[in-house]
């Protein structure tokens, strides 16, 4: 890869005797979409302030396309941040917020309105533009808070949780926002919905009490390790030997009454299938999804007790 846009070395930081994060290192390439998942108290939100310069590591370097970046400096507005517990003025409007945090990072004159105009449009809150935050519902409030991280066009942008507490509507709406991001500026989301950042991400990062299990693209995190293709059936299968018998040597393991992993080995996962799939419908055995790839929660799981 080239010069990557996020690049970690060795990063620490401890909190008086507990180590949040213990020698993370990680790199994230340019235009990725990238999701950032671990368990509770990982340190995804310390990674995400560490980088975005609102704690002082105690340890480590942080590259921003090669750049390094000094501690506690804001990265010089080229990391926008949507902050996990993210706060508004709520009797400002939508826009005078935005007015307001442009001028903090240092714009002014004519390319203030302009870029303020600008983010409103491209998260889809023109319309609200004079409205108080107060009055806004939590999905728009997502949408302000990446409005505010777009100010000054930044080279990465971290969102922290913006899935969370959002209906099924609105979390639609979000990801729909997060991916028409995609290639435009490299973004790096936290989220425990690992299901939907499966659907959107081209990247992850994995990590686990402060440092880091996998960093690699998707693709190699849901194929990594054994293969396997999932079924999930209308009805508990039986007989499995027989089943075993015709994709013989790899087993075939029901990993509860109606989800059934077959791995394909040295044998191509079409022929497996094809054996499979006419297996099923001999015995009548209604298929309602076959699926090639782990799922992410698979794969975390796998990373986690590696
Ligand atoms: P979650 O998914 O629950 O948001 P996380 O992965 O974001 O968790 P962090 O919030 O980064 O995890 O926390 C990492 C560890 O650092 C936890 O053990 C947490 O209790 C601790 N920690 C975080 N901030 C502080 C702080 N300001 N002072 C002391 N300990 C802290």
């Amino acid at each position: 890869m080239g010069t990557p846009a996020l690049e970690i070395k060795g990063l620490e930081k401890k909190f008086r005797r507990l180590r949040a994060l213990a020698d993370l290192t990680f790199q994230v390439p340019q235009g990725v979409t990238c999701a950032f998942v671990g368990a509770n108290g990982a340190g995804k939100t310390t990674t995400f302030s560490v980088i975005g310069g609102f704690l002082r590591p105690t340890k480590g370097e942080i590259f921003i396309q090669g750049v390094p970046v000094k501690p506690l400096s804001q990265a010089e507005g080229r990391v926008g941040v949507l902050p996990q517990d993210m706060r508004f003025f709520e009797e400002r409007t939508v826009e005078s917020q935005l007015v307001l945090f442009a001028r903090l990072v240092g714009i002014s004159g004519g390319t203030l309105h302009e870029e303020v105009t600008r983010v409103l449009s491209a998260v889809g809150l023109s319309e609200k533009r004079t409205e108080p935050a107060r009055a806004l519902s939590r999905g728009m409030r997502v949408r302000l808070g990446i409005a505010q991280a777009l100010i000054g066009s930044p080279e990465l942008l971290l969102l922290d949780e913006p899935l969370a507490g959002l209906d099924p509507v609105v979390r639609a709406q979000v990801k729909e926002l997060i991916q028409e991001l995609h290639g435009k500026v490299t973004v790096i989301v936290s989220s425990h919905e690992l299901g939907e950042l499966q659907t959107f991400c081209d990247y992850i990062v994995a990590i686990d009490r402060g440092h880091c299990l996998f960093s690699g693209p998707m693709e190699e995190a849901l194929g990594a390790g054994d293969q396997f293709i999932t079924y999930h059936l209308g009805a508990a299968p039986r007989d499995l030997q027989e089943l075993e018998a015709r994709i013989s040597p790899l087993p075939a393991i029901v990993e509860n009454e109606t989800k059934l992993l077959v791995q394909f080995g040295t044998e191509s996962p079409g022929r497996v299938n094809e054996k499979v799939l006419s297996w099923l419908l001999e015995k009548k055995i209604p298929i309602l999804q076959v699926i090639h790839q782990r799922s992410l929660e698979e794969a975390y799981l796998k990373f986690v007790t590696k």
